[in-house]
């Protein structure tokens, strides 16, 4: 989620600034030193290069230390407001603004990018019933659902998906697959992975299942028509008795 502000790109930044600025300063203080040599005797010469070039040699990385201390702390700043930003607090996924701009990016890219044999699809799984668990156990044992059923996506899905809470109890998953067929499998595979999670709230073992709409992206898709077909798909396998999945047409 971090890739804009890694922190590795953050100390190579600092590295290549303090270098510019030590040499920078070295070198103009050595430059007005020497343009300043006047009729300074040998010595007085030698003694005038040498603190001009020690002083700045010196002084500067102190400096440089000081500046760096002060914008690791605007880079941990600016860490925690993305995270914040674009992460669901209670699952710890990307959030929907999150999902919405690397959805959108992963769309464009693949058109130009993606082998040939490889195709987006975009699942789009929906909780069954989850307003009964928090009517029957409280709002807290169903934030303990969406977690687990976070945690049980991830685990479910392929590492390099990209995977979202929406809103509510709908999470998203985009990655790649060869087709409807690998499509329908991992589907399956997400929706047993949710089915045999059984969350323990309080010495009560609740368990849920997920309905999953599931589309493969078109040359003119957008991230809204692709989420809408996926959407239609949902409520189909809602129509059809829920804990399971439906292809969009
Ligand atoms: P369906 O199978 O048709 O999807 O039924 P459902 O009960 O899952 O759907 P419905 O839209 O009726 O209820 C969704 C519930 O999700 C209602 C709302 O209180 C609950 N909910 C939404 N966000 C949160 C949350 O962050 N935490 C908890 N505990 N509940 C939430
Ligand atoms: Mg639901
Ligand atoms: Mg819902």
């Amino acid at each position: 989620m971090n890739e804009d502000i890694s922190t590795r790109k953050f100390w190579r930044n600092q590295a290549r600034l303090s270098a510019i600025v030590v040499f920078a300063s070295v070198s103009l203080s050595l430059l007005l030193v020497w343009l300043s040599l006047g009729d300074l005797p040998p010595d007085g010469r030698v003694v005038a290069l040498w603190l001009g070039f020690a002083i700045p040699a010196v002084v500067s990385p102190g400096a440089m230390v000081y500046v760096t201390f002060k914008n690791l702390l605007n880079h941990r700043l600016h860490q925690r407001v993305h995270r914040l930003a674009n992460s669901d607090d209670l699952t710890g996924l990307a959030n929907r603004r999150c999902f919405t701009r690397r959805g959108t990016l992963r769309l464009a890219e693949a058109a130009h990018t993606q082998p040939t044999d490889q195709q987006t699809a975009l699942l789009l799984a929906d909780i069954d019933w989850f307003k009964r668990v928090n009517d029957t156990y409280g709002h807290e044992a169903g934030d303990d659902v969406l977690s687990q059923v976070a945690q049980a996506l991830i685990h479910a899905a392929p590492a390099d998906a990209l995977i979202a809470r929406l809103g509510g109890e709908e999470f998203t998953v985009m990655c790649d697959v060869s087709g409807p067929d690998e499509l329908n499998r991992l589907a399956e595979r997400l929706r047993q992975a949710v089915e045999a999670t059984h969350i323990v709230y309080r010495g009560d073992v609740i368990q849920v299942t997920i309905s999953v709409g599931l589309a493969i992206a078109r040359r003119c898709d957008t991230l809204s028509t692709f989420l809408s077909r996926a959407d239609k798909a949902l409520y189909d396998a809602k129509d059809r008795g829920r804990n399971r999945f439906a292809l969009a047409a």
